[in-house]
């Protein structure tokens, strides 16, 4: 078995809109699986549509739609099963929460500058946010507090995705929830 450590790991990303941290979970999952290493993605959109249909994007909603993960998450990674999670998470006093409650909390900032990520407008909600379209948006009307003491830091205008992979996964191996023998499978399969 691969996963050597029990419970589970939750594996957060957090970052403005745009930053990367969708486009990394999915390739930071599909290299867990090939290492058969047990892990369920938790998307902030997909949770949006379940488990928090119906919040808002007010500070008290994004509150209680981070809780709510960070519960499921727990859930799962107390029975073994590590998550990696891609949500916004504007808020500073809201992740500790989740250090608190966590087990064993991975706190990742995917850090893009804020030009980037509305160079890169992906979904084009930038566009709309800057026109007043969409009120409460996180880096132009709703606030974003960087983490100030990380466990990674991951800059995606800098780096590119199979380095930010690689980054995750060592940082996983340095704190034993990855075998060497992954590692090093990792390497030869050029997961990272
Ligand atoms: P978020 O989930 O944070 O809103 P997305 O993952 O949806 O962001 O979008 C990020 C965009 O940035 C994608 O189009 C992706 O291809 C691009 N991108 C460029 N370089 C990177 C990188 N190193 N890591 C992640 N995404 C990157």
């Amino acid at each position: 078995m691969s996963n050597i450590k029990s419970p589970g790991f939750t594996c957060w990303l957090t970052g403005l809109s745009g930053a990367g941290k969708s486009t990394l979970a999915v390739e930071i999952v599909r290299a867990l699986e090939h290492l058969s290493v047990p892990c369920e993605y938790l998307d902030g959109d997909i949770i949006r549509t379940n488990l928090s249909k119906g919040l808002g994007f007010s500070c008290e909603d994004r509150k209680t739609n981070i809780a709510r993960v960070g519960f499921v998450s727990g859930l799962l990674n107390k029975h073994g099963i590590n998550t990696v999670v891609a949500l916004i998470s504007p808020y500073r006093d809201a992740r500790e929460q989740l250090r608190l409650n966590l087990p064993n909390f991975i706190e990742v900032y995917v850090d893009a500058p804020l030009e980037v990520c509305m160079e890169r407008d992906v979904k084009g909600l930038y566009k709309k946010a800057i026109a007043g379209e969409i009120p409460e948006f996180t880096g132009i009307s709703s606030l974003y507090e960087p983490p100030l003491n990380p466990d990674l830091i991951l800059k995606t205008h800098k780096e590119t995705i199979a380095e930010c992979v690689e980054k995750v996964l060592r940082h996983l191996f340095y704190r034993g929830f990855i075998t060497q023998a992954s590692m090093a499978m990792a390497t030869v399969i050029k997961l990272c």
